[in-house]
């Protein structure tokens, strides 16, 4: 699980993987994905203020999920 920042050309509403609301991607997206660089979703300016710690505390529900 880790942290990418994509500039983003799409001006598509994403969902939050986080808190599951819809915004406007801005010009830089968060983006997380594995190990492998497989992406899993966006991450809303509103959580990515938060900060990463938390995002991180809050992904740990998500990552077993994932890794089933
Ligand atoms: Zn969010």
């Amino acid at each position: 699980m880790q942290f990418q920042i994509e500039c983003n050309s799409l001006k598509n509403n994403q969902m939050c993987l986080i808190c599951e609301q819809l915004f406007q991607a801005r010009e830089a997206r968060l983006i997380v994905c594995s190990e492998k660089g497989d992406g899993y979703g966006d991450v809303c300016p509103e959580c990515i203020g938060r900060g990463a710690h938390w995002i991180k505390t809050q992904l740990q529900q998500f990552s077993s999920k994932f890794s089933a």
